[in-house]
């Protein structure tokens, strides 16, 4: 038995799903919360995100070391953010900053960075990078599972 870190639920570990990341082997999300994880993510990437996607990688750009916009969901929830240092550091700053939406949630359900399932799209400049952000923040402030406070 394994207790997922999105539900807290202690379930059987085929209830998780393989990650070789991962010390264990195995996701720390148990494979309902990783599919309302998805869920919410199809709801929100739409066509807009797949463009910016397509557009990024059509100018031949990498990955490493770009600014990027991420998507950090856990157990149905998720916050958007932009920035152009690691997830290490982005979620250390947010978890000593409970002034942000993430910072307060961490904090409320004491959680690890290997608690949340980040996605993450690539810029060639964070200003472009936070523009993306800008726009599914208009789409998602407010909605559901939206961690995000304000625009
Ligand atoms: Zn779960």
């Amino acid at each position: 038995m394994k207790q997922c870190s999105g539900c807290k639920k202690e379930k059987p570990l085929d209830e998780f799903s393989k990650d070789k990341s991962k010390k264990d082997g195995l996701r720390t999300q148990c494979k309902e919360c990783s599919k309302q994880n998805q869920k919410q993510y199809r709801k929100i990437n739409k066509e807009k995100l797949n463009e910016y996607h397509r557009q990024y990688r059509s100018n031949g750009g990498r990955h490493a070391d770009k600014p990027y916009v991420y998507f950090a969901y856990h157990n149905g929830n998720y916050y958007i953010g932009s920035t152009k240092y690691r997830w290490t550091e982005r979620f250390s700053k947010h978890k000593h900053s409970a002034a942000t939406g993430l910072g307060h949630y961490i904090n409320e359900h004491n959680l690890s960075k290997e608690d949340f399932e980040v996605k993450r799209f690539s810029f060639e400049t964070i200003e472009e990078a936070r523009d993306a952000e800008k726009s599914y923040l208009c789409e998602c402030v407010g909605q559901k599972g939206c961690l995000n406070k304000n625009k």
